[in-house]
């Protein structure tokens, strides 16, 4: 449908046509992930540049609110990695890499105490320790915190540190392209805009990191900030990475549903980590049915299906929603470990939480799927290409557990940085190849020369309302066939997108290149979605409502030639001393 041929002008360029800078390791993407490669790159003597497409500080990390997941014990002593494996995996519906998910749950910890020797200011426990809460489908108590804030904070340590190790960064570039060697095998530079001027930059490097977060945009309620356009997914596709797993896209069970204006921000789940409780518009604490054993705080995949089914079969509030209640923990206690939540409900809803009930619905909050990466670099299936966080498949499988992705980012950060930088010390900048560079100016540029004058801002609006309609928690044949209908519509008009004024701040430019990216991502998602005839984790289908044995397979998706193609491949499976770690 799209292709990375699609729409290019004709273009020669010479050293005029950008500014060019050559670094060892460029880090695309300044939230967790971003920052915690660059630190370890840097600190493993490569000479490391960071860029983002919003300002440093500002990233989709920024949000996160109830915690990052590690089993340090403080709280439950008997928690260990073995339990936040056998977690991982089990809530992660198997699909997840094994080996991903022991790194992860063994790193994590260490990770956790070095963001505190890095300056982090955990909330503690009487005897002073980093206090930890339950959440969702963790056997212990688990989740690290600040408040509800935690990735504000997360952001700033690792910020401080970037900024006092005195590591270069440039905000405000958006990543278009990886441009390919001459030999086209391994990745030798990116082109980027700067968007205060509209110039366009030629990154040369010897290793680049994606770290550019996740595609929640894609659907029109979404707890994701307007960053969330999945840019590094499609730049990885279009140079000929392997995404896996597409289909998985996390709807979390909370999000707000009125005033308009806020419809899908996230009510963050460490409300129901303090005792919330969940009822219909009937009064009933409807989770009695789904989970009797851990009621709200089941796996979120089973929550949000409960809410949904609630809702749908007319048990609903007016508004579409369910009610959370916390009022009972006593204002106090709200508003010193739920802060932000009291103040979004005030402010946004005119909602005392101390006092009134919520009103909640699903909303999409974090792809598991993504760039299919080496577990243990991060490196993808392009030679010097790596790829961390969100924008990274392989540990999440079928349901990522809340908490698990900011010590996701921190852990697989760390050593996709770690990674790129030993590459990077044994080799040249590589040549890169120019009729590719060219080409990709010419994508770039078309916006300006569009024949047509379709919105890019509507065509945006029309990718989300047709994924939320088509491709949403409940699926099937009939509705994702329908989708990609509509998908392969909007396509068609977002050949005629066009770009009006200046280069400077261009708002509609960055609009038509995130179009034909969220084109593409959309594409793999409901492709993905089509192709696993099962329910697992997020991934529901009512014509295939099963789960079934012969899907525990993780879905492919690569270009060949112009075309987006599938293959199954088999999860790999469990060595016998891990397989003997888990506890359903
Ligand atoms: C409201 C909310 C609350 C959450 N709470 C929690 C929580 O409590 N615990 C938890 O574990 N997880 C939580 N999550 C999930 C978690 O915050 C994210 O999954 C995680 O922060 C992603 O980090 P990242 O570094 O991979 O990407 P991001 O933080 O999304 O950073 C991406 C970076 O890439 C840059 N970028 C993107 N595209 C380009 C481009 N084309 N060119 C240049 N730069 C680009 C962006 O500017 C940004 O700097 C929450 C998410 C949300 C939305």
């Amino acid at each position: 449908m799209w292709s990375s041929k699609s729409e290019r002008v004709e273009v020669k360029v010479d050293e005029k046509s950008f500014e060019e800078k050559v670094c060892d390791v460029l880090v695309i993407g300044g939230g967790g992930a971003g920052l915690r490669a660059a630190i370890e790159a840097h600190d493993k003597k490569a000479n490391t540049l960071v860029v983002c497409k919003s300002l440093l500080g500002k990233a989709h990390t920024v949000m996160a609110e109830g915690g990052i997941a590690a089993a340090l014990g403080n709280v439950d002593p008997e928690d260990g990695w073995q339990v936040h494996f056998s977690d991982t995996i089990v809530e992660g519906q198997y699909l997840s890499n094994w080996r991903m998910a022991e790194i992860f749950a063994k790193e994590a910890i260490e990770r956790v105490y070095e963001l505190e020797r890095y300056g982090a200011l955990f909330d503690r426990t009487p005897e002073g320790k980093i206090s930890q809460r339950p959440f969702g489908a963790h056997t212990y108590r688990r989740l690290c915190h600040i408040g509800d804030r935690t990735g504000l904070e997360l952001i700033r340590t690792l910020e401080d540190q970037v900024i006092a190790r005195g590591i270069p960064f440039m905000d405000e570039v958006m990543v278009t392209s990886i441009i390919k060697d001459g030999g086209g095998g391994r990745a030798a530079a990116a082109l980027g805009i700067d968007i205060r001027t509209g110039m366009l930059i030629l990154f040369r490097f010897k290793a680049v990191i994606l770290a550019t977060g996740g595609c929640g945009k894609v659907y029109e309620v979404t707890s994701n900030s307007y960053e969330s356009t999945g840019d590094g997914v499609s730049m990885a596709y279009r140079a000929g990475a392997e995404l896996m797993d597409m289909e998985m896209i996390q709807f979390h069970p909370t999000g707000m549903i009125y005033p308009a204006g806020v419809r899908g921000m996230l009510v963050t789940e460490a409300v129901r980590g303090e005792g919330g409780i969940l009822t219909n518009a009937k009064g009933e604490r409807f989770m009695t049915k789904y989970d009797p054993k851990r009621m709200e705080l089941s796996a979120r995949d089973v929550v949000a299906r409960a809410i949904y089914s609630e809702i749908v079969a007319g048990r609903g509030t007016k508004n579409g929603a369910v009610y959370l209640d916390i009022s009972h923990r006593g204002a106090d206690y709200i508003k010193k470990k739920l802060p932000s939540m009291y103040d979004q409900f005030l402010e946004f809803a005119g909602v005392d939480i101390t006092k009134e009930r919520m009103e909640v619905a699903p909303t999409v909050h974090y792809q598991m799927g993504g760039v299919r990466v080496d577990p243990e670099t991060g490196e993808t299936s392009v030679r010097g290409i790596y790829a961390a966080g969100e924008v990274a498949s392989g540990l999440h499988g079928g349901n990522r557990l809340g908490g698990n992705s900011l010590s996701d980012i921190l852990v697989f950060g760390r050593r996709a940085g770690g990674a790129a930088a030993d590459v990077a010390a044994g080799m040249d900048v590589p040549e890169f190849d120019r009729k590719e560079l060219e080409s990709e100016v010419g994508r770039v540029l078309s916006p300006f020369s569009s024949a047509g004058n379709a919105n890019p801002f509507y065509l945006k609006e029309a990718i989300a309302k047709n994924m939320w309609k088509h491709v949403g928690i409940m699926r099937n044949e009939a509705d994702l066939t329908a989708g990609l209908k509509e998908l392969e519509a909007i396509s068609t008009e977002a050949r005629k997108s066009k770009a009006v004024g200046a280069r400077a701040y261009n708002q509609s430019w960055l609009d038509t290149l995130q179009v034909w990216d969220m084109i593409l991502v959309s594409e793999a998602i409901i492709r993905s979605a089509l192709e696993r005839k099962e329910s697992r984790g997020a991934h529901t289908r009512s014509d295939f409502p099963e789960k079934s044995e012969e899907w525990l397979m993780n879905i492919i998706t690569v270009q060949k030639g112009e075309k987006m193609t599938h293959e199954l491949r088999p999860v790999p499976k469990l060595p016998p001393e891990l397989a003997a770690l888990i506890k359903e």
